[in-house]
């Protein structure tokens, strides 16, 4: 007897996969010329200093409007990108641009910040990235001390090439992040690892964040180990005054998220500078 319920399951999961097929097809064939088609725009999130209640630096997230397939999520043709190579150009141009942004806003007068970039470890494999970054920082006059690279734990591939060229990157007074800490496999052999100046606390530890509950323990910890080796850290995905007031209570001093900006377009840093808005 033939279960008709399975059957419909399994034709299901299957016609599931070809679309999801289809899909990463679309999104690579449309990805191929996104480029050229000036398909991109850079958004930028606020990184605030609750000490001193301003703006120190922003991050650069990448948004891509395809004229086929509409709005597409960074993580969903970032991974599409890092395994057709396309990732590449895609990093230059992010590089290049937010590079290029960073000075403008300096040219016009704005208080100095640093611009942190989002790199993938395909990136890396590049043996080119670092004159590549070196020549960006020539061209659009950027000082090195205003660009941050942030890195995620999934390097893990090829951790010397990686930490070869961070050193060289660092030497040249670029910093460095760990983007997402905590959620990788070993998290905490990559501080060993890779000369990082920075740990960005995953928004999965932030969500929620109530006093006495594992996540602020962990955060805690994260703190209390982030000073004892001289980095910097900057909590993820800030929601809510009371994340805010626990991670405050951790002795945390840097802060993103939505209870403060969610990534904006250039235009709009510029009037929240020009405000000279007290976010907190
Ligand atoms: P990420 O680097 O960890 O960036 C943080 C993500 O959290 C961003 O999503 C940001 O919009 C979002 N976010 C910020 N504040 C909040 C908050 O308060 N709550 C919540 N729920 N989310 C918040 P986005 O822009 O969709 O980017 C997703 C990921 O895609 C990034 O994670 C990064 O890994 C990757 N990505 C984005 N732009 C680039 C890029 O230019 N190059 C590379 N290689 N990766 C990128
Ligand atoms: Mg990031
Ligand atoms: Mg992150
Ligand atoms: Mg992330």
């Amino acid at each position: 007897p033939v279960d008709v319920n399975k059957e419909a399951a399994i034709s299901e999961g299957l016609l599931d996969k070809q679309d999801k097929f289809q899909r990463r097809m679309d999104i690579e064939f449309n990805l191929r010329k996104a480029i050229d088609q000036q398909e991109f725009r850079l958004v930028y999130q606020p990184v605030v200093d609750i000490v001193t209640k301003r703006i120190v630096g922003l991050e650069s997230l990448i948004r891509w409007h395809s004229a086929v397939l509409g709005h597409v999520s960074p993580s969903d043709f970032i991974p599409i990108a890092e395994e057709s190579g396309l990732i590449h150009q895609i990093g230059e141009w992010v590089l290049r641009e937010s590079c290029r942004q960073n000075m403008a806003w300096q040219e016009a007068g704005l208080p100095k910040m640093f611009v942190a970039v989002n790199l993938s470890r395909r990136q890396f494999m590049d043996r080119g990235l670092y004159a590549m970054i070196k020549s960006i920082l020539v061209e659009t006059g950027l000082q090195p001390q205003y660009l941050e690279l942030e890195i995620t734990e999934s390097m893990s591939m090829g951790v010397k090439l990686v930490a070869d060229t961070l050193s060289q990157l660092k030497m040249l007074g670029i910093r460095v992040a760990m983007d997402d800490f905590g959620t990788g496999y070993s998290s905490l052999s990559y501080l060993k690892d890779f000369p990082i100046d920075k740990l960005k606390i995953d928004q999965s530890f932030i969500k929620g964040l109530k006093i006495k509950q594992v996540n602020a323990a962990i955060v805690n910890m994260v703190i209390t180990m982030a000073r004892n080796l001289n980095l910097l850290v900057v909590a993820e995905g800030v929601e809510t005054e009371e994340e805010l007031q626990v991670l405050q209570e951790c002795g945390c001093r840097f802060v993103q998220g939505y209870y403060f900006s969610p990534p904006v377009q250039a235009k709009q840093i510029e009037d929240i500078l020009h405000q000279e808005i007290c976010v907190i």
